[in-house]
């Protein structure tokens, strides 16, 4: 019987880690500099919490959630995304006050019933952060830039900033009443699914991929020509905000997000070469969401960038070269069995001081093989040791790089290497 990986999962072998961890490193060190710290939640967590913050009009919470119930009869949920989780933790653990900003971030995998194609899996991993404290413009500039610094730190450029806003529960309103009247005489010749929409969740019509939904979509009534005098002056202030760093954005107004704890300014990051799915970080302000998780009266703003499909933008503008991955630095090649005890302690004593190194498990190797197998392992610095340099007390140490090679004794060759490395 032969298994195989679960349908939208996918296996992260090991020539790939070193990217996610190259990634991962990267982030963590940007969030540092921003003044965010760690935060790790459950990976499920009750039904109720996810359809609450999300919406229950949601794709989301309608489609694509992993529910599931435990032997205690609870519902539970395998998270759909991080931001809920993060928020009843800071809420439960008394992380908000009024008069002090909340920086976290988080980093895991996170599970949708979608249709699997490429750049989405079922199982997918996001990089997010919260930015809890005041309704300001400067907040949501904040969170815009730790992710443009993040994605820039990776080397990355052909990237465009799309900014909105979704206005708020006073401007949507009327918002939504016009946009009723407009879809109501136009859905009759759109998908099946803007139908339904047109009932539940009509803002999400805008989100349709359709193309000629497209069309009549493009005509409808934009929501920033509705948004109160505070929506419209948190929309100015974050464009002031993006000029002033030279950060460049364009308007998009019919950007929704597909939550709806999404409030005022919002924002995507897109990358034209990955095809229908060029989303590759997205976020915005929600002004609701902690009070309605049962938190003080603060709001937050957010984001959140898919791994998979960073790391496929990374490949695809060849950055991932000039990434430093460490693998291991010296290989120690030794032929016979006594230089192979000597061998053995001096690559012991190379480990002891922090020197990454490997050796061949079959003492009875050629050298050519065990010259190969460093080769292919990446290794800087080659150690060979047979019996000739056993007897002179000295090691042949060899440069992969330009294939140099000098002798070292025995007694400062852990300092050589460090030297060198
Ligand atoms: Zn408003
Ligand atoms: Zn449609």
């Amino acid at each position: 019987m032969k298994y195989s990986v679960v349908r939208g999962t996918k296996d992260i072998l090991p020539e790939e880690t070193g990217k996610w961890q190259y990634v991962e490193k990267v982030s963590r060190e940007i969030f540092r500099i921003y003044g965010f710290s760690e935060m790790r939640t459950p990976l499920f967590e009750k039904t109720e919490l996810f359809v609450r913050a999300i919406g229950t009009d949601t794709d989301i919470v309608t489609k694509e959630m992993y529910n599931f119930k435990d032997k205690k009869g609870r519902e539970l949920t395998l998270r759909p995304e991080g931001t809920a989780g993060i928020i009843r933790a800071a809420v439960e653990n008394n992380l908000i006050s009024k008069d002090q900003n909340t920086k976290l971030y988080y980093m895991g995998p996170m599970y949708r019933y979608e249709r699997p194609q490429k750049g989405r899996q079922r199982e997918f991993y996001q990089v997010g952060a919260e930015l809890i404290g005041e309704d300001k413009s400067l907040y949501d500039y904040e969170i815009i830039a730790l992710v443009w610094g993040i994605l820039g730190k990776l080397g990355l450029k052909n990237l465009k900033l799309y900014i909105n806003s979704v206005g708020c529960s006073v401007c949507r309103l009327k918002y939504l009443e016009c946009l009723r009247n407009y879809f109501k005489n136009n859905v009759g010749s759109m998908c099946t699914d803007c139908g339904n929409r047109l009932d539940t969740n009509i803002m999400r019509i805008l989100d349709c991929k359709n193309d000629k939904d497209r069309m009549i979509i493009e005509k409808a009534p934009k929501i920033r020509d509705f948004l109160c005098d505070n929506c419209k002056m948190s929309y100015n202030q974050l464009k002031v905000l993006l000029a002033s760093v030279e950060i460049k954005y364009e308007e998009d107004s019919y950007m929704v997000r597909g939550l709806d704890y999404y409030t005022k300014n919002v924002f995507e990051v897109k990358y034209s070469g990955l095809g229908a799915q060029n989303t590759l970080a997205a976020g915005g302000r929600y002004n609701n969401l902690v009070s309605e998780m049962g938190g003080p009266g603060a709001s937050g703003t957010g984001f959140s960038i898919g791994m998979e499909r960073l790391l496929m933008v990374c490949e695809k503008e060849n950055v991932t070269a000039n990434w430093e991955i460490n693998g291991v630095d010296v290989f120690f090649a030794l032929i016979g069995n006594k230089a192979i005890v000597k061998g053995r302690l001096l690559l012991s004593n190379s480990r002891s001081a922090g020197i990454s190194c490997e050796c061949d498990y079959s003492p009875e190797k050629s050298l050519k093989s065990q010259m190969k197998r460093a080769d292919k392992l990446g290794c800087k610095y080659v150690v060979i040791i047979g019996d000739d340099e056993l007897s002179g007390g000295k090691a042949i140490l060899r440069n992969m790089k330009d294939s140099s090679q000098e002798e070292v004794e025995f007694d400062s060759l852990v300092k050589e290497l460090k030297n060198k490395l």
